[in-house]
């Protein structure tokens, strides 16, 4: 089988101290009892890949994603670490992240994260106002990242993300500015800013429903946006992304320490997603792993070798076509603000020029403002398409 272009891991751990209130992803409060079988699973399902794929997958990003994965403790991680070793082929400097919440941190703890390969730590900062965290229901203080980025600097960590939300009810402009401030004097290497959606079914879309909190307002969202670029371009961070600046890296590599596990979704290449409610990309198949905890470890305990890249946790698979991957190149490269969808790579992926398969909603796009072509070949967002970026990816699918 000819050698395939490297991979990137998702691995989810559903598992949080308590569920925010703006929170729709997969994840459960009050299951900490099955993190230790789940661990297990995990490897277990990590082995079953691997083994399915017929030869030793090149992999260069790992993505530990929750949930809280810094709920794991070191041996559990090890474990995890120890089967990806095993089961695929893993780039010497594979860039390799965990998730944490900066409530469940110790210098101690970092220091074994470290220790057994992670190398990028993401926190979830989202705020430094005591109110926001609390109608946002984290558990954490604000004191607390400060701390835990120190303690992770102590433990070798340099490539270090804030994630950060706007758009939050009650949130002024001047609160918005502040967040950003302390974050900023913390310098880390990345930033991941997001406009809060509220989505259905959570308790802060309930508030919100019933009048109990103010609807958060648009334009000012979207005044707490272009801020963030402008304050962040003056620190001397790279926009990369619709939501993501880069600081500049001092040595080699592409010049700004971007997430490269993200970039791999950008560029809609393959990925596999491991872990309860995990979906994967590879092989022009598109897969989605069982939502429960429970349900995962019992499939997984089960389970044999699948088909690649199908394990005994897949529920869902969806043949992808080459016009729905076109299209999926589009939508997902335009969110890169800088490098965009280049039509030269387009057209070797395709055979097909972008200009001509997409020339009616281009052309439609450039007459709102919305996209340009960049040097000609390079179609990406205008400032006011970074904006408006839904109304752009809509026309594409
Ligand atoms: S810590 Fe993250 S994943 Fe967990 S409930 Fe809060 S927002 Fe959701």
């Amino acid at each position: 089988m000819a050698p395939e272009s490297p991979y990137s891991l998702y691995l989810h751990i559903p598992f949080c101290r308590h569920k925010c209130s703006y929170c729709d992803f997969n994840t459960y409060a009050g299951l900490d009892n099955l993190i230790g079988d789940y661990t297990s699973s995990l490897a277990r399902e990590i082995r079953l890949q691997g083994e399915s794929a017929g030869l030793r997958i090149p992999v260069h990003t790992i993505f530990f994603g929750g949930g809280t994965p810094s709920l794991l403790s070191a041996p559990q991680l090890e474990t995890i670490i120890e089967a990806l070793e095993t089961s695929f082929e893993l780039h010497p400097q594979s860039e390799i992240t965990l998730e944490a919440n900066p409530g469940t941190l110790s210098l101690a703890k970092l220091n074994d994260f470290r220790a057994a390969g992670i190398n990028r730590l993401s926190l979830g900062m989202q705020s430094a106002v005591p109110q926001e965290l609390a109608l946002l229901e984290r558990q954490h203080t604000p004191i607390d990242v400060p701390r835990a980025v120190s303690w992770a600097r102590q433990a070798g960590f340099e490539d270090l993300n804030l994630d950060l939300i706007f758009g939050l009810p009650h949130q002024s402009l001047q609160a918005w500015q502040r967040s950003l401030d302390l974050a900023l004097q913390l310098q880390p290497s990345h930033f991941s800013l997001y406009a809060l959606t509220l989505e259905h079914g959570t308790p802060l879309r309930h508030w919100v429903d019933r009048g109990l909190v103010p609807l958060p307002d648009p334009d000012l969202g979207a005044d707490m946006y272009l801020w963030a670029q402008e304050r962040l371009a003056r620190a001397g961070y790279g926009q990369y992304e619709i939501s993501s600046w880069a600081a500049r890296a001092e040595t080699g590599g592409s010049g700004w320490r971007e997430c490269r596990h993200n970039l791999q979704y950008w560029r809609n290449a393959p990925y596999l997603g491991l872990g309860a409610g995990a979906h994967g990309f590879a092989r022009g198949v598109r897969t989605a792993n069982v939502l429960g905890p429970m349900a995962y470890i019992r499939r997984i305990q089960a389970g044999k070798g699948e088909v690649f890249p199908l394990t005994p946790a897949t529920v869902e698979v969806t043949d992808i076509d080459r016009r729905t991957e076109m299209q999926e190149t589009v939508m997902m490269g335009l969110r890169l603000t800088v490098e965009g969808v280049s039509a030269p790579a387009f057209e070797r992926r395709f055979g097909e020029p972008l200009g001509e398969v997409f020339e009616g909603e281009i052309d439609d796009l450039i007459t709102d403002g919305l996209l340009e072509w960049s040097q000609g070949e390079v179609l990406r967002l205008t400032g006011r398409g970074r904006l408006l970026g839904n109304r752009v990816f809509e026309r594409f699918v």
